[in-house]
């Protein structure tokens, strides 16, 4: 079957050029299936859901919670009450930061560690929990093959750590990240130490298994995973959060309102303040079920072939620095080209029809680490085909020799 007939942009061209889009891991494109559900939803469904007695409000209702069973039957997650909709990575991560800065889990000199190759959306909220509670935010290195210091953490992890943070997939490098060794090892350390995984570039292109991984979060973000933008995920243990305090106040997220005070409804209403992205969570579980029709291990062996090619045809060009190692990571590709500054070449690609993604990709203290200011990323999908890496590394060789 052909793919790419499903994805109405991807027959877009660009000047004489058929597209080729390589910018995956900055958001995917929607297919047919994906359209058709938020189409229908406006046209059959649209109602605000849990408080209306009428049909509408009813069906939206079902429909709302059934993607909610859907996110966590995706994951393998123990419950759909740990299932809280948010609207992506960057709002999940912040949800957890203020809500334990808010609890007394977290004291002045704790430890907070995450990976150097994190995500701003994975410092910056952590940098705003260490000022409100006095925590210290540490990065742990990487090695000099760009890959996590497991010496390094071990020998970071102490009493006083309480949360450990890591992208599963890292967006600049495309490297893995031992997740299950570095939740392993956490809890060795302490049992109380927190793991947040930050699912963004993991969720579309790995299988993910909650019930197994030993984490206490992880999240995502619907746009990365052929859902629309605004939409996300965040899991959570249900001893957790329901321990935890509530973050934004207002509707949904209580049982009892007056002047006196006010008690908290259950998981996870508890953290869906107002009314939530109704749509866009129910379009979010019609991606979820697509993917998981194309199969998520077929789309990662897809998408590991063409990592595996995009590396070779670079190689093959030559003077080109693929920054981490060709095995071990994810569905793309990260370079330097000495002498050549990235927003060239990914301004002449743009010419040839092919998006790719250059700069710092939100990674500026990887980027600080590295001694770089940005690199070329070229990142896939499961829509993505042979022919066009050939047709991305045949542009990238002519780009390269009108620049150097
Ligand atoms: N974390 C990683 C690893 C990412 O790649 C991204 C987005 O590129 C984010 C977090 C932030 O995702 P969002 O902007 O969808 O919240």
């Amino acid at each position: 079957m052909d793919i790419q007939a499903s994805y109405p942009i991807l027959s877009t061209k660009i000047g004489k050029h058929p597209l080729v889009y390589l910018d995956n891991a900055a958001t995917t494109h929607k297919p047919q299936c994906v359209l058709q559900a938020e189409l229908n939803y406006y046209e059959k469904l649209n109602s605000n859901i849990h408080r209306g007695a009428h049909y509408l409000s009813r069906m939206a209702t079902e429909e709302h919670e059934a993607a909610r069973s859907a996110v966590a039957q995706f994951l393998h997650a123990p419950s759909e009450r740990e299932i809280v909709f948010t609207s992506g990575t960057t709002a999940g991560i912040n949800l957890v930061a203020q809500v334990l800065a808010l609890s007394s889990l977290i004291r002045s000199g704790d430890e907070i560690l995450v990976t150097t190759d994190s995500h701003h959306s994975n410092i910056v909220p952590w940098q705003m929990l260490c000022q409100r509670t006095g925590a210290v935010l540490r990065p742990i290195p990487l090695t000099p093959a760009l890959t996590f210091d497991m010496d390094a953490y071990l020998s970071m992890l102490n009493a006083r750590t309480r949360i450990v943070a890591a992208p599963y997939i890292s967006n600049a490098l495309g490297v893995i990240n031992p997740i299950p060794e570095i939740i392993a090892a956490a809890k060795r350390n302490n049992t109380d130490t927190l793991v947040l995984v930050d699912g963004a570039q993991s969720t579309a292109h790995v299988p993910v298994n909650l019930s197994e991984l030993g984490c206490d979060f992880y999240v995502f973000s619907g746009h990365k995973v052929y859902a629309p933008t605004g939409t996300g995920v965040l899991w959570g243990r249900e001893s957790l959060l329901s321990s935890l305090p509530p973050w934004l106040g207002g509707g949904e997220m209580i049982k009892e309102v007056s002047f006196s005070g006010t008690t908290y409804n259950d998981l996870p209403f508890k953290y869906e303040a107002g009314t939530p992205n109704i749509c866009g969570n129910i379009v979010l579980a019609a991606a979820l079920r697509y993917v998981q029709e194309q199969g998520i291990s077929a789309i990662d062996e897809h998408e590991q072939r063409l990592t595996r090619m995009m590396c070779e045809g670079l190689n093959r060009i030559g003077g080109i620095d693929i920054l981490g190692p060709v095995e071990g990571r994810g569905a793309l590709v990260s370079i330097v080209v000495p002498g050549v500054h990235h927003y060239d070449l990914g301004t002449l690609l743009d010419q040839m029809g092919v998006a790719v993604r250059t700069g710092h990709h939100c990674c500026q203290p990887l980027m600080q680490y590295l001694g770089i200011t940005g690199t070329t990323r070229y990142s896939f999908a499961l829509y993505n085909t042979a022919e066009e890496v050939e047709r991305a590394l045949a542009c990238t060789e002519r780009a390269l020799n009108m620049l150097r």
